[in-house]
């Protein structure tokens, strides 16, 4: 292999993704200078917050520019190396960006992954990963869970909300999840151990929501934002927590999602905005709790597998339209 192939961003799209937002190009392959090493990207993972970065909203990172190569976290391996602490057949991760090879460098540094580890490589990149470690930090530093409390989650099926209902689950929690369709109300039940389900996409999904929740709402993992979040929050109890995770239900549209604010003053709910990257120097504490409960067989793991490059872009659109089961990554290439 001689060429890198990319997916740089084109135009900035009103709405969903299309054929217009990216473009592909084909280039030589980088080489690698001091300190430098090539890395051949092995899984994309496929986040919401792609279509943020595409934005040029206000941000957590800068926006993606045009004609800039789309960026993307991912899991590679080492091809050639001029960096003492990588060498080739290395598993790594990092910002791969959506294109074939890439450099690792100190603009760019990946974290190099222990070698040996039982765990395939997916579940290192949603379970054991960024979208496991969002869960974890996410309910356990800002939800303060107690056992016998009601967790609700949004987006549950999903990469970050399937892992938030285990983990409430082994806290001792009663957990509800949020999800679409009766085919993901029952994975999450039956296969996932939740204790109840609603299902967003039925005409009585309020009424659900209200049976669901007999006792309340004591954590709220808020993963959607928009009508939901409004209706989740009016069952949320006096002095809750609502962790604000994410809120999908905006980012193609561009919406603001926040409904009927006067609510938090009056149950007097506290909400944190969460992050995950301000849990980067806790990463090896969170991972190893992930992977103590995933061998335990405590925290089970999806995953929604696309073939190819060419595909990012559409399989972007499946986090809109929750055509996928747990985590959802492109793939690349086999590890040699
Ligand atoms: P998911 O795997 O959960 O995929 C997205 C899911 O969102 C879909 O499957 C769909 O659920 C649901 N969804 C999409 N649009 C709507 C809508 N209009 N109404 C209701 N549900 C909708 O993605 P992730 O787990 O990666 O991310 C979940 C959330 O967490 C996102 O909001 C994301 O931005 C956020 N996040 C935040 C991080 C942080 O650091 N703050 C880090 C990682 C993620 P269904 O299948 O049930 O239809």
């Amino acid at each position: 292999m001689t060429e890198n192939r990319q997916l740089r961003l084109a135009q900035r799209p009103t709405g969903r993704v299309d054929g217009h937002t990216f473009r592909l190009t084909t280039e030589p392959l980088p080489t690698p200078g001091p300190g430098e090493a090539l890395v051949k990207s092995l899984y994309l993972s496929i986040d919401p917050t792609n279509r943020i970065w595409i934005t040029d909203m206000a941000q957590y990172m800068p926006p993606v520019q045009l004609d800039e190569v789309m960026r993307g976290y991912g899991i590679g391996q080492v091809v050639s190396s001029n960096d003492p602490d990588l060498a080739p057949g290395d598993l790594v991760n990092g910002m791969l960006g959506w294109q074939l090879y890439t450099l690792a460098s100190k603009a760019n540094p990946m974290q190099k992954l222990p070698a040996g580890m039982p765990i395939p490589i997916p579940a290192l990149l949603g379970v054991c990963g960024a979208t496991g470690l969002t869960a974890y930090f996410g309910l356990t530093d800002l939800g303060a869970p107690k056992a016998g409390e009601t967790l609700l989650v949004s987006a549950a099926s999903g990469a970050v909300g399937s892992v938030v209902g285990q983990i409430g689950k082994i806290l001792g929690m009663r957990v509800v999840g949020i999800t679409g369709g009766a085919e993901k109300c029952r994975h999450i039940v039956q296969d996932l151990g939740f204790d109840a389900a609603v299902d967003y996409r039925a005409a009585d999904w309020r009424a659900q929501l209200k049976a669901a929740t007999p006792n309340g709402i004591d954590v709220n993992f808020e993963n959607v934002g928009g009508e939901i979040m409004d209706a989740v929050i009016h069952r949320m109890n006096l002095h809750s927590r609502l962790v604000l995770c994410g809120m999908i239900s905006g980012y193609n549209e561009g919406e603001k999602s926040l409904g009927d604010f006067t609510q938090l003053l009056m149950k007097r709910i506290t909400l944190r905005g969460f992050i995950i990257l301000d849990y980067v120097p806790r990463f090896a504490e969170g991972a190893m709790q992930l992977i103590q409960w995933m061998m335990a067989g405590q925290l089970k793991h999806q995953e929604t597998i696309v073939d190819g490059l060419e595909r990012a872009p559409d399989a972007l659109n499946m986090l809109f339209d929750g055509e996928k089961l747990g985590k959802l990554m492109v793939k690349l290439a086999d590890p040699a």
